[in-house]
Protein backbone atom coordinates (compact mmCIF):
# COMPACT_ATOMS: atom_id res chain seq x y z
CA UNK A 1 0.00 0.00 0.00
CA UNK A 2 2.02 2.81 -1.29
CA UNK A 3 0.94 6.50 -0.42
CA UNK A 4 -0.51 8.12 -3.26
CA UNK A 5 2.62 9.65 -5.85
CA UNK A 6 4.68 7.10 -4.16
CA UNK A 7 6.53 4.45 -5.87
CA UNK A 8 5.86 0.86 -4.97
CA UNK A 9 9.00 -0.56 -3.75
CA UNK A 10 7.54 -4.01 -4.46
CA UNK A 11 6.73 -3.39 -7.65
CA UNK A 12 10.23 -1.45 -8.26
CA UNK A 13 12.06 -4.86 -7.20
CA UNK A 14 9.49 -7.34 -9.17
CA UNK A 15 8.26 -9.24 -6.42
CA UNK A 16 5.41 -10.16 -4.09
CA UNK A 17 4.23 -8.56 -1.09
CA UNK A 18 4.81 -12.04 0.69
CA UNK A 19 8.67 -11.98 -0.87
CA UNK A 20 10.93 -13.57 1.69
CA UNK A 21 14.29 -11.61 2.27
CA UNK A 22 15.83 -14.28 0.15
CA UNK A 23 14.13 -13.54 -2.50
CA UNK A 24 13.85 -9.37 -2.00
CA UNK A 25 17.74 -9.66 -2.21
CA UNK A 26 17.76 -12.12 -5.41
CA UNK A 27 15.04 -9.54 -7.06
CA UNK A 28 17.57 -6.69 -6.17
CA UNK A 29 21.08 -8.42 -7.14
CA UNK A 30 19.53 -9.23 -10.65
CA UNK A 31 18.11 -5.51 -11.07
CA UNK A 32 21.33 -3.73 -9.34
CA UNK A 33 23.71 -5.86 -11.87
CA UNK A 34 21.57 -5.02 -15.21
CA UNK A 35 21.13 -0.95 -14.11
CA UNK A 36 24.62 -0.82 -12.68
CA UNK A 37 26.27 2.49 -13.85
CA UNK A 38 29.26 0.46 -14.71
CA UNK A 39 26.87 -1.69 -17.40
CA UNK A 40 25.67 1.48 -18.35
CA UNK A 41 27.97 4.16 -18.62
CA UNK A 42 26.27 7.65 -18.96
CA UNK A 43 22.67 6.45 -19.20
CA UNK A 44 20.63 8.85 -17.05
CA UNK A 45 17.31 7.07 -17.17
CA UNK A 46 19.43 3.49 -15.70
CA UNK A 47 21.12 5.80 -13.16
CA UNK A 48 17.61 6.74 -12.18
CA UNK A 49 16.62 3.16 -11.97
CA UNK A 50 19.30 1.90 -9.66
CA UNK A 51 18.86 4.82 -7.27
CA UNK A 52 15.26 3.48 -7.05
CA UNK A 53 16.36 0.31 -6.95
CA UNK A 54 19.01 0.49 -3.91
CA UNK A 55 16.02 3.07 -2.33
CA UNK A 56 13.41 0.22 -2.52
CA UNK A 57 16.01 -2.45 -1.50
CA UNK A 58 17.07 -0.11 1.70
CA UNK A 59 13.94 -0.06 3.07
CA UNK A 60 12.90 -4.02 1.73
CA UNK A 61 15.91 -5.12 3.06
CA UNK A 62 15.62 -3.85 6.83
CA UNK A 63 13.01 -5.73 8.64
CA UNK A 64 11.90 -2.89 10.67
CA UNK A 65 11.49 -0.37 7.72
CA UNK A 66 9.68 -3.36 5.50
CA UNK A 67 6.82 -3.71 8.34
CA UNK A 68 7.23 0.35 8.90
CA UNK A 69 6.77 0.59 5.09
CA UNK A 70 4.05 -2.34 5.17
CA UNK A 71 2.00 -0.25 7.98
CA UNK A 72 2.10 2.98 6.39
CA UNK A 73 3.22 2.86 3.07
CA UNK A 74 6.40 4.92 3.46
CA UNK A 75 9.47 5.14 5.65
CA UNK A 76 10.83 8.39 6.87
CA UNK A 77 13.88 7.19 7.06
CA UNK A 78 16.03 9.77 5.46
CA UNK A 79 19.27 9.45 7.77
CA UNK A 80 20.83 12.77 8.56
CA UNK A 81 23.07 14.52 6.01
CA UNK A 82 20.68 12.94 3.51
CA UNK A 83 20.32 10.04 0.89
CA UNK A 84 23.07 8.31 0.57
CA UNK A 85 22.23 7.63 -3.07
CA UNK A 86 21.77 11.80 -3.26
CA UNK A 87 24.45 13.00 -5.69
CA UNK A 88 25.26 9.40 -7.37
CA UNK A 89 26.15 9.15 -10.62
CA UNK A 90 29.60 10.23 -12.99
CA UNK A 91 33.01 8.95 -12.62
CA UNK A 92 35.26 8.91 -9.75
CA UNK A 93 34.06 10.82 -6.56
CA UNK A 94 34.86 9.21 -3.25
CA UNK A 95 31.01 8.87 -2.21
CA UNK A 96 30.41 6.68 -5.37
CA UNK A 97 33.12 4.43 -4.17
CA UNK A 98 32.40 4.03 -1.10
CA UNK A 99 28.93 3.25 -1.92
CA UNK A 100 30.22 1.00 -4.30
CA UNK A 101 32.51 -0.66 -1.60
CA UNK A 102 29.05 -0.99 0.66
CA UNK A 103 26.99 -2.62 -1.96
CA UNK A 104 29.58 -5.10 -3.32
CA UNK A 105 30.95 -6.15 -0.07
CA UNK A 106 27.27 -6.60 1.25
CA UNK A 107 25.35 -8.08 -1.37
CA UNK A 108 28.00 -9.12 -4.16
CA UNK A 109 31.36 -10.07 -2.04
CA UNK A 110 29.82 -12.52 -0.15
CA UNK A 111 31.20 -11.16 3.42
CA UNK A 112 28.48 -12.56 4.69
CA UNK A 113 25.97 -11.33 7.37
CA UNK A 114 22.65 -9.22 7.37
CA UNK A 115 22.93 -6.69 4.77
CA UNK A 116 23.66 -3.23 5.98
CA UNK A 117 26.57 -1.30 7.49
CA UNK A 118 27.51 -2.74 10.52
CA UNK A 119 29.38 -0.58 12.84
CA UNK A 120 32.60 -2.99 12.76
CA UNK A 121 32.87 -5.72 9.90
CA UNK A 122 35.04 -6.01 7.44
CA UNK A 123 34.38 -4.12 4.49
CA UNK A 124 35.98 -4.18 1.10
CA UNK A 125 37.86 -0.87 -0.10
CA UNK A 126 36.42 1.24 -2.32
CA UNK A 127 36.52 1.09 -6.47
CA UNK A 128 38.62 3.85 -8.10
CA UNK A 129 38.11 4.88 -11.57
CA UNK A 130 40.54 7.42 -13.59
CA UNK A 131 41.59 8.30 -17.31
CA UNK A 132 44.34 7.28 -18.26
CA UNK A 133 46.07 9.08 -21.39
CA UNK A 134 48.02 7.06 -23.67
CA UNK A 135 49.87 8.29 -27.14
CA UNK A 136 48.67 6.39 -30.40
CA UNK A 137 52.00 5.34 -30.35
CA UNK A 138 51.49 3.37 -27.24
CA UNK A 139 48.04 2.02 -28.33
CA UNK A 140 49.72 0.76 -31.07
CA UNK A 141 52.57 -1.22 -29.24
CA UNK A 142 51.51 -1.57 -25.61
CA UNK A 143 52.97 -0.84 -22.89
CA UNK A 144 53.93 -0.50 -19.17
CA UNK A 145 53.55 2.72 -17.24
CA UNK A 146 53.89 3.06 -13.85
CA UNK A 147 50.93 5.39 -11.92
CA UNK A 148 50.69 7.22 -9.14
CA UNK A 149 47.17 7.28 -8.00
CA UNK A 150 46.50 8.59 -4.91
CA UNK A 151 44.31 6.47 -2.45
CA UNK A 152 43.38 6.04 1.38
CA UNK A 153 45.31 3.65 3.42
CA UNK A 154 45.46 2.95 7.06
CA UNK A 155 46.09 5.14 9.43
CA UNK A 156 49.67 4.08 11.13
CA UNK A 157 49.51 6.17 13.69
CA UNK A 158 46.13 4.85 15.54
CA UNK A 159 46.08 1.72 13.43
CA UNK A 160 42.95 2.58 11.89
CA UNK A 161 40.73 3.22 14.69
CA UNK A 162 40.64 7.27 14.33
CA UNK A 163 41.56 7.60 18.29
CA UNK A 164 44.48 9.14 19.50
CA UNK A 165 47.36 6.52 20.54
CA UNK A 166 46.21 5.67 24.11
CA UNK A 167 42.65 6.18 24.00
CA UNK A 168 40.17 4.13 22.52
CA UNK A 169 36.91 5.00 20.64
CA UNK A 170 34.11 4.49 23.21
CA UNK A 171 30.69 3.08 22.74
CA UNK A 172 28.22 5.75 21.51
CA UNK A 173 26.36 7.04 24.59
CA UNK A 174 22.84 8.22 22.33
CA UNK A 175 22.78 4.95 20.50
CA UNK A 176 24.68 2.65 23.01
CA UNK A 177 26.46 1.23 20.14
CA UNK A 178 23.80 0.00 17.95
CA UNK A 179 24.46 2.88 15.74
CA UNK A 180 20.34 3.81 15.27
CA UNK A 181 17.89 5.71 17.54
CA UNK A 182 14.45 5.12 17.84
CA UNK A 183 11.80 7.85 17.47
CA UNK A 184 8.00 8.48 17.78
CA UNK A 185 6.23 10.15 15.30
CA UNK A 186 2.98 11.28 14.79
CA UNK A 187 1.76 11.46 11.43
CA UNK A 188 -1.26 11.24 9.71
CA UNK A 189 -1.48 7.76 9.71
CA UNK A 190 -1.39 7.44 13.28
CA UNK A 191 1.71 7.46 15.53
CA UNK A 192 4.53 5.35 14.94
CA UNK A 193 8.29 4.31 15.52
CA UNK A 194 10.66 5.67 13.61
CA UNK A 195 14.43 4.15 13.28
CA UNK A 196 17.18 6.29 12.21
CA UNK A 197 20.43 6.61 11.92
CA UNK A 198 22.69 7.85 15.11
CA UNK A 199 23.18 11.46 14.42
CA UNK A 200 25.83 11.31 17.06
CA UNK A 201 28.11 8.24 15.68
CA UNK A 202 26.76 8.36 12.25
CA UNK A 203 25.65 4.88 12.74
CA UNK A 204 29.11 3.85 13.16
CA UNK A 205 28.19 2.80 17.31
CA UNK A 206 31.54 4.45 18.30
CA UNK A 207 32.49 7.92 18.81
CA UNK A 208 35.90 9.00 19.20
CA UNK A 209 36.66 11.60 21.97
CA UNK A 210 40.25 12.28 21.08
CA UNK A 211 40.48 11.95 17.60
CA UNK A 212 44.65 10.92 16.36
CA UNK A 213 46.16 13.98 14.99
CA UNK A 214 47.45 12.56 12.05
CA UNK A 215 44.20 11.22 10.16
CA UNK A 216 41.59 13.65 12.18
CA UNK A 217 39.83 10.32 13.28
CA UNK A 218 39.01 8.86 9.75
CA UNK A 219 41.61 6.16 10.57
CA UNK A 220 42.83 6.46 7.20
CA UNK A 221 44.78 8.81 5.47
CA UNK A 222 45.62 9.82 1.30
CA UNK A 223 48.58 8.28 0.35
CA UNK A 224 49.98 8.37 -2.85
CA UNK A 225 50.18 5.06 -4.42
CA UNK A 226 52.65 3.53 -7.08
CA UNK A 227 50.62 1.19 -9.28
CA UNK A 228 52.45 -0.41 -12.23
CA UNK A 229 50.13 -0.90 -14.89
CA UNK A 230 50.12 -2.90 -18.49
CA UNK A 231 48.68 -1.30 -21.73
CA UNK A 232 47.42 -3.92 -24.27
CA UNK A 233 48.08 -3.51 -27.77
CA UNK A 234 45.01 -1.65 -29.73
CA UNK A 235 43.54 0.28 -26.42
CA UNK A 236 40.99 2.88 -27.71
CA UNK A 237 39.66 5.62 -26.53
CA UNK A 238 36.43 4.25 -23.81
CA UNK A 239 38.74 0.95 -23.47
CA UNK A 240 38.10 0.45 -19.47
CA UNK A 241 41.11 -1.94 -17.55
CA UNK A 242 40.53 -2.85 -14.61
CA UNK A 243 42.80 -3.59 -12.15
CA UNK A 244 42.46 -5.94 -9.36
CA UNK A 245 43.36 -4.86 -5.57
CA UNK A 246 44.41 -1.52 -6.62
CA UNK A 247 41.27 0.67 -5.15
CA UNK A 248 40.99 1.81 -2.21
CA UNK A 249 42.38 0.00 1.16
CA UNK A 250 39.60 -2.75 2.78
CA UNK A 251 38.11 -1.56 6.12
CA UNK A 252 38.55 -3.39 9.31
CA UNK A 253 40.63 -6.20 7.43
CA UNK A 254 38.42 -6.57 4.17
CA UNK A 255 39.93 -6.70 0.60
CA UNK A 256 40.72 -3.71 -1.12
CA UNK A 257 38.86 -2.21 -4.41
CA UNK A 258 39.58 -2.49 -7.70
CA UNK A 259 41.39 0.27 -9.76
CA UNK A 260 39.69 1.27 -13.32
CA UNK A 261 41.13 3.19 -15.53
CA UNK A 262 39.22 4.66 -18.42
CA UNK A 263 41.98 5.09 -21.31
CA UNK A 264 41.88 7.99 -23.51
CA UNK A 265 44.18 7.60 -26.76
CA UNK A 266 45.33 10.93 -27.21
CA UNK A 267 45.50 12.79 -31.22
CA UNK A 268 48.48 11.93 -33.19
CA UNK A 269 50.12 15.04 -35.38
CA UNK A 270 50.19 12.10 -38.03
CA UNK A 271 48.50 9.45 -38.48
CA UNK A 272 44.49 9.84 -37.69
CA UNK A 273 42.84 6.97 -36.23
CA UNK A 274 39.44 5.09 -37.37
CA UNK A 275 38.62 2.45 -35.49
CA UNK A 276 41.25 -0.09 -36.21
CA UNK A 277 42.64 1.89 -39.03
CA UNK A 278 44.90 4.38 -39.60
CA UNK A 279 44.75 7.40 -41.81
CA UNK A 280 47.65 9.55 -43.48
CA UNK A 281 47.85 11.90 -46.01
CA UNK A 282 51.07 12.16 -48.27
CA UNK A 283 52.11 14.99 -50.61
CA UNK A 284 53.35 13.67 -54.00
CA UNK A 285 54.78 16.15 -56.91
CA UNK A 286 52.62 16.20 -60.13
CA UNK A 287 54.50 14.43 -62.15
CA UNK A 288 54.75 11.34 -59.30
CA UNK A 289 51.10 11.08 -59.60
CA UNK A 290 51.37 11.40 -63.63
CA UNK A 291 53.90 9.21 -63.84
CA UNK A 292 53.60 6.98 -60.78
CA UNK A 293 56.20 6.49 -58.67
CA UNK A 294 57.14 4.80 -55.29
CA UNK A 295 57.72 7.11 -51.93
CA UNK A 296 58.71 6.31 -48.36
CA UNK A 297 56.79 6.88 -45.16
CA UNK A 298 57.88 6.56 -41.66
CA UNK A 299 55.11 4.70 -39.82
CA UNK A 300 55.12 2.68 -36.44
CA UNK A 301 56.37 -0.81 -38.05
CA UNK A 302 58.71 1.65 -39.58
CA UNK A 303 59.75 2.62 -43.14
CA UNK A 304 57.09 1.70 -45.20
CA UNK A 305 57.38 1.97 -49.11
CA UNK A 306 54.20 2.81 -50.96
CA UNK A 307 53.84 2.47 -54.64
CA UNK A 308 52.02 5.67 -55.93
CA UNK A 309 50.57 3.96 -59.62
CA UNK A 310 50.22 5.93 -62.90
CA UNK A 311 47.78 8.34 -63.39
CA UNK A 312 47.37 8.48 -59.44
CA UNK A 313 44.72 11.30 -58.53
CA UNK A 314 44.57 13.27 -55.88
CA UNK A 315 42.75 12.68 -53.12
CA UNK A 316 42.54 8.74 -53.89
CA UNK A 317 43.08 6.61 -51.31
CA UNK A 318 45.85 3.58 -50.96
CA UNK A 319 44.91 1.16 -48.95
CA UNK A 320 47.50 -1.04 -47.47
CA UNK A 321 46.14 -3.95 -45.66
CA UNK A 322 47.62 -5.31 -42.16
CA UNK A 323 49.16 -2.19 -41.67
CA UNK A 324 47.46 -0.09 -39.44
CA UNK A 325 46.35 -0.20 -35.38
CA UNK A 326 46.01 -3.47 -33.45
CA UNK A 327 43.04 -5.10 -32.30
CA UNK A 328 42.73 -5.85 -28.87
CA UNK A 329 41.28 -9.12 -30.21
CA UNK A 330 43.66 -9.83 -32.37
CA UNK A 331 44.49 -8.99 -36.01
CA UNK A 332 45.35 -5.13 -37.61
CA UNK A 333 43.30 -2.53 -39.41
CA UNK A 334 44.97 -1.26 -42.68
CA UNK A 335 46.60 1.60 -43.50
CA UNK A 336 45.05 4.30 -45.74
CA UNK A 337 46.93 6.67 -47.57
CA UNK A 338 45.22 9.45 -48.35
CA UNK A 339 47.78 11.53 -51.88
CA UNK A 340 47.43 14.64 -51.81
CA UNK A 341 49.31 15.96 -55.46
CA UNK A 342 51.32 19.31 -55.01
CA UNK A 343 50.75 22.20 -57.81
CA UNK A 344 54.28 23.26 -57.79
CA UNK A 345 54.57 27.29 -57.08
CA UNK A 346 57.62 29.51 -57.49
CA UNK A 347 58.24 27.83 -60.55
CA UNK A 348 62.26 28.49 -62.28
CA UNK A 349 62.49 30.04 -65.65
CA UNK A 350 63.08 26.65 -67.08
CA UNK A 351 60.40 24.69 -65.14
CA UNK A 352 57.59 26.78 -66.10
CA UNK A 353 59.12 26.93 -70.21
CA UNK A 354 58.55 23.06 -69.62
CA UNK A 355 55.23 23.29 -68.35
CA UNK A 356 54.03 26.11 -71.09
CA UNK A 357 55.54 22.96 -73.19
CA UNK A 358 53.50 20.49 -71.60
CA UNK A 359 50.67 22.97 -71.96
CA UNK A 360 51.04 23.20 -75.41
CA UNK A 361 51.77 19.13 -76.19
CA UNK A 362 47.79 18.51 -74.13
CA UNK A 363 45.97 21.27 -75.88
CA UNK A 364 45.31 23.48 -73.37
CA UNK A 365 44.98 27.04 -73.03
CA UNK A 366 47.38 28.43 -70.24
CA UNK A 367 47.85 32.14 -69.23
CA UNK A 368 50.64 33.36 -71.66
CA UNK A 369 53.87 35.06 -71.32
CA UNK A 370 55.88 37.49 -72.87
CA UNK A 371 58.32 36.11 -75.15
CA UNK A 372 58.14 32.90 -73.82
CA UNK A 373 58.30 30.96 -76.90
CA UNK A 374 61.87 32.91 -77.60
CA UNK A 375 62.48 31.43 -73.79
CA UNK A 376 61.20 27.18 -75.10
CA UNK A 377 63.21 28.02 -78.37
CA UNK A 378 66.57 29.15 -76.17
CA UNK A 379 65.67 25.84 -73.86
CA UNK A 380 65.17 23.51 -77.01
CA UNK A 381 67.83 24.26 -78.98
CA UNK A 382 65.23 26.34 -81.77
ZN1 LIG B 1 44.99 8.03 12.69
ZN1 LIG C 1 25.39 6.55 18.16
Amino acid sequence: MAAPGKKDYYDILGVSREATSEEIKKAYRKLARKYHPDANPNDKDAEAKFKEINEAYEVLSDPAKRAQYDQFGYVGDVPPGGNPFEGFGGFGGDPFGDLFGDLFENFFGGVGGRPGRGPSGPRRGADVETVLQVTLEEAFRGSSKELTIPRWETCMRCGGSGAEPGTKPETCPSCGGRGQVEQSMRTPFGQFVQVNTCPRCSGKGRVINSPCKECKGQGRVRVPHRVEIKIPKGVETGTRLRIPGEGEAGINGGPPGDLFLIVEVMPHKVFERHGADLRVKVDVAFPQAALGSEISLETFDGVERIEIPPGTQPGSVLKIRGKGMPRMGGGRGDLLVQVRVVVPKNLTERQRALLQALAQEMNVKVRQEEGILDKLKGFFGG
